[in-house]
């Protein structure tokens, strides 16, 4: 293997640590610690597994954690109304709705409910208008995007100047990652192209690119002549492709991941590359808890 694995285990237990620091001399200083509160409808199990990580970590690094499980049949009117009421209490600085929410509910309208300055997802579309104006007026980026950011600055990759290629055009990967990559300042300045669906000759785009961003929901489809060599891969996808016994509880079947990148031969010509599972993966809910903080931060005037 030739390429430096860029881990997202790894970098998320640096920036945890970081925050449960800055919570304590917060808490030391102001007396006051983040607040996140999780609201999950129904009793979906992939999303239960979500939000029992997202208090589980929120607990680890300091935060007050209040979880909302509500019933599958609340009506939309008494979700917003407790969505309001956690906007008006100062004792909470992020509200996160578990998405899907069942059928009945307009997700749009609950997700807009949230207060911005409260939108720790940054899925709000006053928080979508801030980043695509970028520096000073970006609050709550997104959190996958956000993620991926990361780990390029923090595996010292150059993005000034650099070719990005982001294949996938989503609200929550691909659009918000182009965006943050171009901006003026800091792990930015790149020049970007977005792939998608209708693009003409993709390999040609990805081969191009110094970094190359993959967010598209399609195992192996970035093939190792598409990738420069030296290049660093960021591999967002995440593909369930079967099931394997469990190693820590036998009898278990558990999914067998795969990426949208064939890894075992780009990382004989990436320079860099991230596995899955254990790479972008990890990021999102360190991300989330990043910016939870942030929100208590901004209310602080310490931001
Ligand atoms: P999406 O389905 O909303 O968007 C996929 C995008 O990829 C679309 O814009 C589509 O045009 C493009 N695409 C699909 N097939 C393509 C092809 N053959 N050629 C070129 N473009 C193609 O998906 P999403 O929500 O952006 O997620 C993408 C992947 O990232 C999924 O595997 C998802 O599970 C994963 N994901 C991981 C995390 C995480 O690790 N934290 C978070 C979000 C998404």
């Amino acid at each position: 293997m030739s390429a430096t694995l860029i881990k997202g285990t790894e970098i998320r237990e640096e920036i945890l640590e970081e925050i449960t620091a800055e919570v304590k001399e917060i808490k030391e200083k102001y007396d006051k610690v983040p607040g996140l509160v999780t609201i999950l409808v129904g009793e979906n199990p992939a999303s239960m597994s979500y939000v029992t990580l997202k208090i589980k970590t929120a607990l680890r690094v300091g935060f007050k954690e209040i979880q909302e499980s509500q019933p599958v049949d609340i009506s939309e009117e008494d979700l917003l109304a407790l969505i309001e009421k956690y906007n008006n209490d100062d004792s909470i600085n992020g509200i996160l709705v578990q998405l899907p929410l069942p059928k009945h509910i307009d997700e749009k309208k609950v997700l807009n409910a949230i207060d911005p300055d409260k939108d720790v997802d940054g899925f709000h579309p006053v928080n979508v208008g801030r980043l695509m104006i970028g520096g000073d007026e970006v609050k709550f980026p997104p959190c996958t995007p956000a993620g991926i950011q990361e780990m390029i600055v923090r595996a010292g990759v150059e993005t000034s100047g650099a070719e990005v290629v982001v294949v996938g055009r989503s609200n929550i990967v691909g659009k918000p990652i182009a965006n943050m990559m171009l901006q003026k300042g800091p792990g930015a300045n790149a020049t970007v192209t977005i792939v998608h669906t209708r693009t003409k000759d993709l390999a040609a785009h990805c081969k191009r690119a110094d970094i190359l961003i993959v967010a598209a929901g399609v195992p192996d489809l970035v093939k190792p002549e598409w990738i420069q060599p030296g290049a660093c891969v960021i591999d967002v996808g995440v593909n369930r492709v079967g099931e394997k016994p469990s190693k820590k509880n036998p009898g278990k079947m558990v999914a067998i991941l795969k990426g949208d990148v064939d890894f075992d031969a780009a990382k004989e010509i990436a320079g860099s590359i991230t596995p899955v599972p254990g790479g972008v993966g990890p990021m999102t809910i360190t991300m989330l808890m990043k910016n939870t903080l942030k929100s208590l931060k901004f209310r602080l005037g310490i931001q």
